[in-house]
């Protein structure tokens, strides 16, 4: 397992006071004794044209500092995403988030969308024809899903049920999609836990979680697997439950 984190993620550039390097932090704390890190490169504007439009890259890059942020987790999934590929799990520890950017629009903390800029160099390289994207975030994933609403070769599945037997059981359900895939992605948000905005999910579901997806990785698409930080703002178990759920995956 690899950790994909630069420390330029830390950058306090203006956005909503609750999406706060904090959340940063508090993780790479949880998880620096425990994993090697790489540092990635900023995504090249022809990466983020992928998915986006010229306009909304634009739109970003007035604000230069918040763009060298955004534009450095795009490079952080797309180093995630190769990792993966190279045959080793990867985790994307990035900010700001992305899954509700969508081609032209972004809002909700986020600006690019970092997973389906990763997916998609995969598919423009030829390296993978079909994935599966779980998001697992409390709040359903738009800019993503929009992205790939007209595309087959992707598969994007938001669980969204607020009761924790359902949840897990929907995650269970959604990876039987992978049997089809190349490589699995995960959105990785904790704001579904107990204490955090959803109160749904235990630190142990966490785990739990990134097991199963593990196992369908290992069955369906050759052990291919990673994860993108979404959400998640409970600061004090920030940490332990991103642990839980690399220890599973891992
Ligand atoms: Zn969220």
């Amino acid at each position: 397992m690899k950790i994909i984190y630069h420390e330029k993620y830390l950058t306090p550039y203006p956005t909503a006071g609750v999406e706060n390097p904090d959340r940063i932090r508090s993780i790479y704390k949880s998880l620096s004794s425990s994993y090697a890190f790489l540092t990635p490169e900023p995504a090249a504007a022809a990466d983020l044209l992928l998915v986006h439009s010229r306009r909304l890259i634009d739109e970003v890059a007035r604000q230069p500092e918040l763009y060298e942020v955004a534009a450095l987790a795009a490079g952080g999934a797309l180093l995630t995403a190769a990792t993966a590929m190279a045959g080793e799990p990867a985790f994307g520890l990035l900010r700001p988030p992305g899954h509700h950017a969508s081609p032209d629009s972004h809002w909700g903390f986020c600006f690019f969308n970092n997973i389906a800029i990763a997916v998609e160099r995969l598919r423009r390289q030829g390296l993978i024809e079909r994935a599966l994207i779980l998001d697992i975030d409390l709040h359903f994933g738009d800019g993503t899903d929009k992205f790939y609403a007209r595309c087959q070769e992707v598969e994007v599945i938001n669980i969204e049920s607020s009761r924790r037997d359902q949840f897990l059981s929907e995650v269970q359900t959604a990876l039987k999609v992978s049997r089809s895939c190349d490589i699995i992605g995960v959105s990785a948000g904790f704001d579904t836990y107990v204490k955090d905005w959803g109160g749904i999910l235990q630190t142990e579901d966490y785990r739990q979680i990134g097991a199963w997806v593990k196992q369908a990785a290992a069955a369906n698409c050759q052990g291919r697997r990673f994860a993108l930080l979404e959400g998640g703002y409970y600061l004090p178990d920030l940490g332990k439950n991103c642990l839980a759920f690399l220890q599973g995956l891992e």
